[in-house]
């Protein structure tokens, strides 16, 4: 507890990773936690086809790979479930205690690079059936379901994405809560040619049925009510992302819960604190930029750890 770390990055998926290579490599005290393995969402991808240089990289093997940059510069890392974390002023600048469920740290610096987690669908069966037919992760789960009838449920680009994997392994049923996808219109082309995929427009999936194993999924029309069962064994939710953020107090986070941050600086509106990645309020969020705002925020990090 009396070692003072001069940054504490939460979250080790490319953005923290970033991070956590250039503040070593300019000989920084840094400590990377994560209450994962270190990928971030890299671990739910299977193929990164548009990270400039990797061609059709396989995202574990890019995971791995950035771990072992990020800690070469002498990044240490540690696992660990943050809960909160309280600052303290030392001669006018602020000190960060970050209280893990397991341990403590100080430090003088921190970066959040928290990301993203699944949204669930919150109806009755997607709890007790999760890992048993209910799945978040096309790539991660898809290979159990070869020959099976599977449900993808969303309208946006990962969900036409996954429907059109998971048809290398059987047919699948699309559903969509309106009429219109939010999916870039060359998905929403490559779904319409693909004979296996149904697409099921204006219908909400309000249960997933089975004893031990998923065996159907009720929808239920947006406009009439009117239901139905449809027979699946896997049921693929893909609504979209929420970001990590439940340790921190709400007067750094948008209405949505994603973290405000100078667009410039990347730092909060606690000096000394940044944030960086899926989990800031931003309009795009991609591997290639999360590696670059880990370079870009040390930057400015480095120029305030000299100001102290
Ligand atoms: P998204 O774009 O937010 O789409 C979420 C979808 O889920 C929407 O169609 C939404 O319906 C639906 N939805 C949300 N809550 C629902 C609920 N409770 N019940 C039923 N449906 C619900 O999320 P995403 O597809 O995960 O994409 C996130 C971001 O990553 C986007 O910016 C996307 O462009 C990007 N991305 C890019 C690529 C790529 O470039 N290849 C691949 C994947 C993701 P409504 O449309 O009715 O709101």
């Amino acid at each position: 507890m009396n070692k003072i770390y001069d940054l504490v990055i939460i979250g080790s998926g490319p953005a923290g990773m970033s991070a956590a290579l250039y503040a070593s490599r300019a000989n920084l005290k840094v400590l990377m936690i994560d209450k994962g393995a270190p990928g971030g969402q890299l671990l739910n991808t299977n193929t990164i086809e548009n990270y400039v240089g990797a061609k059709n990289i396989d995202a574990n093997e890019l995971a791995s790979s950035m771990y072992k940059d990020a800690i070469h510069f002498g990044t240490e890392y540690n696992y660990g479930e943050v809960e909160s974390i309280i600052t303290h002023k030392n001669k006018g600048n602020n000190l960060f205690m970050v209280n893990t469920k397991q341990y403590s740290v100080l430090t003088k610096t921190i970066i959040v690079a928290t990301g993203t987690q699944y949204n669930k669908l919150n109806i009755p069966g997607e709890k007790e059936l999760d890992g048993r037919g209910v799945s978040y992760c096309a790539t991660c789960d898809g290979a159990f379901f070869n020959d099976k009838k599977m449900v993808v449920v969303g309208g946006g680009d990962s969900a036409l994405e996954s429907a059109i994997y998971l048809t290398q392994y059987g047919e699948v049923d699309l559903v969509h809560r309106r009429k219109e996808y939010r999916a870039k219109p060359h998905l929403q082309e490559m779904v319409k040619k693909n004979d296996k995929i149904t697409e099921r427009l204006g219908y909400n999936i309000t249960e997933v049925k089975g004893e031990g194993l998923v065996n159907e999924a009720i929808l239920t029309c947006s406009e009439t009510y009117s239901q139905y069962g449809l027979p699946t064994q896997g049921l693929f939710i893909s609504i979209g992302h929420s970001p990590n953020t439940s340790f921190l107090s709400e007067d750094l986070l948008t209405e949505d819960k994603w973290i405000n941050v100078n667009k410039e600086t990347f730092e909060t509106k606690i000096k000394g604190m940044y944030a960086i990645g899926d989990v800031i309020d931003k309009p795009v969020r991609q591997v290639a930029n999360a590696v670059g705002e880990g370079s870009e925020v040390v930057h400015h990090l480095l120029n305030y750890i000299q100001s102290l």
